[in-house]
């Protein structure tokens, strides 16, 4: 059954517009990465797909491999897409990528044309689409020349089944000589997906300038650190969060004494300017405008709705831009 939404649902989200392409985004994107596999909880994830549209993100982000297993939350995101989204594929954004591993062999992985080709072709199978909106190659692959894989990305936007090509975890040189090739092909680049936060800094080491000078526009991911940058590891890992999960790529290692010190200082920051800490770190993405949207994860409908309240205060004073940079050091 079609699921009726609100009616208000693009009244108080940002769009932004991706580089110098006609393709507007909001200003919150929500990723499947996590939450959305076999492993989980479909009631939940199905609230946080309708909360999301709801409030305005019209765009969701996919991989071949997201799960676990792979390719599941491609599946179970594809039947609530026709069932309660039927009436509003033309209000989606919906993207996908290739590049690691998802099949035995040697034509499951990296960047290939073979490859690229074949799993993009699964991903529709998967989500019963004729097309996705965005296809990424999700990592460089230094043994393939740059010039096929580019090469595979325009064919696949010339054989429909792609309107836009995004490039993922590319570095500086090697994204400029794809956005070149891109360009040259017929076929711009519309977006680059790296890892960006408070707690990874690469992009600011010349990837944005140059984003910002090819016309391309930027969709950070894992802006929370995996959860990292929230209230909720500061009185220990509850249960049922990424790192207590044996499949989440967070890792009880990665909270050490340095990390939990720096986030009970953030969220005492957070706290001062009204907000939660999830909030405060995406509303520290948004402040730039190079960065065209952020790509969240949720594990449940509350937490997306906490971490949309970023959009009611997204402006920082000098002072507090310093003293976060002072916290992030020590
Ligand atoms: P985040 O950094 O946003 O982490 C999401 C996790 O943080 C949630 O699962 C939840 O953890 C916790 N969380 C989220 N909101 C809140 C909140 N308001 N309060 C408290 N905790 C909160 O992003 P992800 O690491 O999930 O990545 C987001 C997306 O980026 C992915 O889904 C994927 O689309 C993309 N991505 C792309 C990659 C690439 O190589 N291109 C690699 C990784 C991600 P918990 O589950 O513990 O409740």
């Amino acid at each position: 059954m079609a699921i009726k939404f609100s009616q208000k649902r693009y009244d108080n989200m940002e769009y932004r517009r991706c580089g110098r392409s006609g393709l507007l985004l909001p200003a919150i994107s929500l990723g499947l990465w996590h939450n959305f596999g076999d492993v989980d909880d479909v009631k939940v994830y199905r609230k946080t797909l309708h909360t999301a549209f709801d409030n305005g993100i019209t765009h969701f982000d996919l991989a071949n491999n997201y799960g676990p297993p792979p390719g599941s939350a491609e599946v179970n995101f594809g039947k609530i897409l026709h069932s309660d989204f039927k009436h509003h594929r033309d209000e989606l954004i919906i993207s996908t990528k290739a590049g690691y591993t998802m099949w035995p062999g040697p034509y499951g992985d990296w960047g290939s044309k073979k490859y690229l080709v074949s799993s993009l072709d699964q991903s529709l199978k998967r989500m019963k689409l004729d097309y996705v909106d965005i296809f990424y190659h999700h990592r460089p692959d230094p043994q393939t020349p740059l010039e096929e894989t580019i090469g595979a990305l325009d064919l696949i936007v010339r054989q429909g089944k792609a309107l836009y090509v995004g490039l993922s975890n590319y570095r500086v040189p090697e994204a400029k000589k794809a956005i070149n090739l891109l360009r040259k092909m017929g076929t711009p680049c519309l977006i680059h997906q790296p890892k960006y936060s408070m707690f990874e800094r690469w992009v600011e080491d010349g990837l944005l300038s140059l984003l910002e000078k090819e016309g391309v526009g930027c969709i950070p991911f894992s802006p929370l650190a995996q959860g990292l940058l929230t209230n909720k590891y500061l009185k220990g890992i509850p249960k049922n969060s990424r790192a207590a999960k044996a499949h989440g790529f967070l890792k009880k290692e990665d909270i050490t004494k340095e990390r939990l010190l720096q986030i009970q200082k953030l969220n005492e920051l957070a706290q001062n300017r009204g907000q939660t800490l999830a909030q405060m770190a995406l509303a520290w993405l948004l402040k730039d405008k190079r960065v065209t949207s952020v790509l969240v994860g949720a594990s449940s409908a509350t937490q997306l709705k906490d971490s949309l309240g970023c959009l009611n205060n997204t402006h920082f004073e000098k002072s507090e831009l310093e003293q976060i940079e002072q916290i992030l050091k020590e």
